[in-house]
């Protein structure tokens, strides 16, 4: 027997005050939505910690139209754990990441969702081709951020990737096995693996409010990237020791032979003090590297919820 069902995309979009963007937001998506009738849609906001009204419009918006859900965090746990509450929480066929700012063109969803009932892809993804409207300096140190960490990492890592994506049920559940703590979204999608199409767009500038990311957070954040999906920084104490035994092995036999030859007294005092400096360096270099490993190692194994929920459209808040 046929039996014809129709399919839902869950669409998760984190917030952290995005009371200017989200009404826009909402907008734009439904009628991207009304356009890809007959597939059914949910909305899906999630509060990481708004320090403005955007609860209230969620709140709003659900009230006016059954479609909008949201979760609402007990504080602000940053955009990685609002992207794994949205794909707990979500329960449609297919679930959507987008930003809540419009960066992300609401109008590509119909694209992806060709390419995944048409061509079989298990995931669409999308990237920038361009960095437009962002500080020179911020595109330098991202692209050698991309170059590095995709030469130490296994996961794919794609330059000028962002978080909106579109993903099949099995891609989702994937992604939520990987219940680690420090997340970092690019790497974790990379890991998973599937079949991803990728589909470029120029960048899009904020619709309303401002960025969240400054550029002190974005360079903590690649660090975190790094720690997250390479083990190569560990190696480098190793590496450097060996070279400094080489180093010293030679130095050695040439001081000895020269000794030997012309009998030299040795001065070389502001030299002992930069290599013992320079040495000196890297050694605490080394154990610093240690200490990061060790600390995100110490997080993880508190198993810490990764999220925290305070109130959802099921359960509102009935003190306020
Ligand atoms: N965001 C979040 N928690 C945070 C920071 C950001 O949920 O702590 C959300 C934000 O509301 C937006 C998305 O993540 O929907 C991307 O943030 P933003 O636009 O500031 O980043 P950019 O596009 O500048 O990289
Ligand atoms: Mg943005």
């Amino acid at each position: 027997m046929w039996i014809w069902t129709v399919k839902k995309i869950s669409i998760v979009v984190p917030c952290y005050n995005e009371q200017e963007a989200l009404p826009l937001f909402y907008q734009a998506i439904t009628q991207v939505a009304g356009e890809m009738a007959p597939v059914e849609f949910e909305f899906l906001l999630v509060n990481d910690g708004s320090r403005d009204n955007t609860l209230q419009v969620m709140r709003t918006l659900h009230q006016k139209d059954a479609r909008v859900r949201y979760v609402s965090f007990s504080r602000n746990f940053g955009k990685e754990a609002a992207i794994y509450a949205g794909l707990e929480h979500a329960r449609g066929d297919y679930v959507a990441i987008m930003d809540a700012d419009l960066q992300d063109p609401p109008a590509l969803l119909k694209e992806m969702y060709r390419g995944i009932i048409e061509e079989g892809f298990d995931c669409v993804a999308t990237r920038r081709v361009d960095r437009k409207g962002e500080p020179p300096i911020r595109s330098f140190f991202a692209r050698c951020f991309y170059k590095l960490i995709n030469k130490i990492s296994r996961a794919d890592i794609v330059d000028g990737a962002r978080d909106y994506r579109l993903m099949t049920r099995q891609v989702v559940d994937a992604i939520l096995q990987l219940k680690e703590y420090n997340r970092f979204s690019k790497g974790i999608f990379g890991w998973v693996g599937f079949q991803t199409k990728w589909l470029e767009y120029e960048n899009v500038e904020r619709a309303a409010g401002e960025t969240k990311w400054s550029f002190w957070k974005l360079f903590l954040y690649s660090l975190d990237g790094i720690i997250a999906f390479s083990t190569a920084p560990l190696a480098i104490a190793s590496i450097a020791g060996v070279l400094f035994c080489f180093l010293a092995m030679v130095l050695a036999l040439f001081f000895f032979v020269k000794t030997l030859v012309w009998g030299d007294p040795v001065p070389g005092y502001p030299s002992m003090i930069i290599i013992i400096l320079f040495i000196g360096g890297i050694q605490l270099l080394c154990t610093g590297i240690v200490g990061q490993y060790l600390s995100k190692t110490y997080l993880e194994t508190k198993k810490r919820p990764i999220y925290l929920v305070k109130e959802t459209e099921e359960q509102p808040d009935e003190q306020e």
